[in-house]
This record gives C-alpha cells, sequence and structure tokens, in this order.
C-alpha cells in the first residue's frame, strides 16, 4: 500500500479524511448550527455571554521540533496553549479552529494523529472542533489555533485586579517543563534521560494540562488577578504587577518545584522554575479569605495551589518583583520574558 501524503490526497482529500476521523462529540453539537464545511462555521453562544477569543501560533524549530514532539502530542499542545488563555481568565472554552501550514511530503497519518491528540483535549474539555485552514508551507510546519470562549455568568478575571495585601499562588509545580526539555536535549547515553522521573517530566512539556477547573473556582472564588505561565514565573508574574500597578515579594523556599527537578538538575532546578516557561499553570493574586476559598475546593480535585508571596505597594520606581531566601536575603534576578525579536 501506497502511504498517503498531503500532496497526494489534496486539501480536500485531507480536510474529508480529517473530518471523518473526528469524534463526533467535537465535531457537531445542537450550539454548531453549521460545523466543518461551509463558508464559516456558525456557532450559537450561550444567552447573556461575552466572548473570549484567543490565538497562538506553533512554528516548527521555533516552538517545538518533530525529532522530540511527536504528532499526537503536537495536537494536543496547540489546543492547550490556548485552552490555557481562556482558563487563564477564568472562562469556559468553546471552539477552535485550526490553521495548518504543511509541506506535500507530510503524511496524512500524521495529520490524523495530529488532530487525535487535538481532538482528545477538545473532548475532555467540552469543546468543539468547527474548522480551520490548511495551506502549502515551504519548509517548516506551522500551526495556527484561535480558541473562542465564553465569560462565566459575564464575569472573567484579568491581569489587572492585584491589591496590595493580597497573596500571590501557583498551580501545580513550575520547572518541570523547562526540565523536561532539558532531558530530551541531553544525549541518548546521559543516565537522566533514563531515570524513572523523566517520562513525567517529559509529558509536562510534551502534553500540559490546562487549567480550566481551577480558573472557573478562581473566578467564583473572588481571586483579584491571574494569568497563566507561558513564558516562566518572572516572565508573567511582572505583567499581573505592571497591569495592577503594585509589587511583589516572592519567598524563593515555598516555590513549588517537583523533587525530581531539584535530583535531576541540582544546579538548574531554580532557574528553570522561575524562567523556563511552558509549564502553563495558573499564577493568581487573593485575598486570605479568597484563598482559603480556593485552596481547599482545588484540592478536591487534586490541584495543588501553593503561597508563593506577596502583593506589596509598588515602589516609587514602579511595578518591581523583589526574591528572598530563607535567611531573608534579597536575591538578584532579572525579570523578562521571551521575546520573538
Ligand atoms: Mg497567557
Amino acid at each position: 500500500m501506497t502511504r498517503e501524503t498531503v500532496g497526494s490526497v489534496g486539501e480536500f482529500g485531507l480536510i474529508d479524511r480529517i473530518t471523518k476521523s473526528l469524534p463526533s462529540k467535537v465535531r457537531s453539537h445542537p450550539s454548531m448550527r453549521v460545523g466543518i464545511g461551509d463558508d464559516t462555521a456558525v456557532w450559537q453562544p450561550t444567552p447573556g455571554e461575552q466572548l473570549l477569543v484567543t490565538t497562538d501560533a506553533l512554528v516548527e524549530r521555533i516552538h517545538f521540533d518533530l525529532d522530540w514532539q511527536d504528532w499526537e502530542s503536537l495536537g494536543w499542545k496547540s489546543l492547550a496553549v490556548n485552552v490555557s488563555d481562556i482558563a487563564a481568565m477564568g472562562g469556559r472554552p468553546a471552539l477552535a479552529t485550526f490553521t495548518l501550514g504543511l509541506q506535500a511530503e507530510v503524511a496524512v497519518d500524521d495529520i490524523l494523529a495530529f488532530y487525535r491528540g487535538a481532538a482528545r483535549l477538545a473532548e475532555a474539555s467540552g469543546m468543539l472542533i468547527a474548522g480551520g485552514d490548511i495551506v502549502r508551507s515551504p519548509e517548516c510546519l506551522s500551526i495556527g489555533v484561535t480558541v473562542v470562549g465564553e465569560t462565566r455568568d459575564g464575569r472573567f478575571l484579568s491581569r489587572s485586579g492585584a491589591q496590595v495585601g493580597d497573596l500571590i499562588a501557583v498551580s501545580g509545580t513550575i520547572g518541570a517543563a523547562a526540565a523536561g526539555l532539558k532531558l530530551l536535549q541531553l544525549p541518548d547515553d546521559d543516565p537522566r534521560r533514563h531515570a524513572a522521573t523523566a517520562p513525567a517530566l517529559i509529558d509536562a512539556l510534551l502534553e500540559p494540562q490546562p487549567r480550566v477547573e481551577l480558573g472557573e473556582l478562581l473566578l467564583a472564588s473572588g481571586a483579584s488577578a491571574a494569568m497563566d505561565l507561558s513564558d516562566g514565573l518572572l516572565g508573567d508574574l511582572p505583567k499581573i504587577l505592571s497591569a495592577s500597578q503594585v509589587s511583589a515579594e516572592l519567598q524563593i523556599a515555598d516555590l513549588p518545584v517537583a523533587s525530581s527537578v531539584r535530583a535531576l538538575f541540582p544546579h538548574d532546578w531554580l532557574s528553570m522554575a522561575l524562567s523556563g516557561g511552558e509549564d502553563y499553570e495558573l499564577v493568581f493574586t487573593a485575598s486570605q479569605e479568597a484563598y482559603d476559598a480556593i485552596s481547599g475546593p482545588a484540592n478536591d480535585f487534586h490541584q495543588m495551589v501553593t503561597v508563593i508571596g506577596r502583593v506589596v505597594e509598588a515602589d516609587t520606581s514602579g511595578a518591581s518583583l523583589r526574591m528572598f531566601d530563607e535567611s531573608g536575603n534579597q536575591v538578584p534576578h532579572t525579570t523578562g520574558a521571551f521575546t520573538h525579536f
């Protein structure tokens, strides 16, 4: 049997195969008046809600490498990074569209694996896949995903509500994705590649879990500000601080860093946790009272949250972030997010 490629089946043959491969739950729903196959999708939002719209691009060799990312997890991740932005607003993800730039030689089976990964997350999140576009790309694979979500009872979380005195907390652990990336980049004979804890760290990079349930809980419990961690704590937390015009004090000893990350990377774990990025956990601020209302129920769905610091008054020079070690000494650091140019 000859191997089908994007070039041999053509754009419409490919779209047909993708559509048929999707579970019916993610391509049809009463709210989806018109799904894949017309000029546009037609979708009925919940009356009274406002729409949340987010888009993210992933480009081969910038965001991922097919030497270490398989197509199925790539499908999951390209949707997950967008769903994570909806989660950060406390929103409900509703539907997604995909734009793929492909070379003609790509195997159809690889594209179907990509959609299998995306559909797995869409189904788990109660979302629909509403269509997209497929174009030829001369060299690299490029992926553009747009997700539409909804507010909950017209309400949402933003970056600008942090108040002096609020606690600063993060979900899950930080640094695992950066450790996973480092593991994938090590030579194959490095014993750390074969550590029992390695697969979970690599998984954290390849298939991040967007924190939709936690976002909903943060909104319901009165968290004051939130965002998702795509660029690392030192890249992202300053965005909350400047939007809210406050400063922060963090305790390094309180950072939730997995023991496996500390054990495998005794010299790098702190920089992985602070600047590694791609954890897609939520960082949020909340009064003590709101935090207490969050941490109990979060445990019920196995979502760990950890206080890492406190919001303080902005300095005369503006919003800033100070970090302290166990002895109370201030630790120097550089903030700033990864920038593409
Ligand atoms: Mg974000």
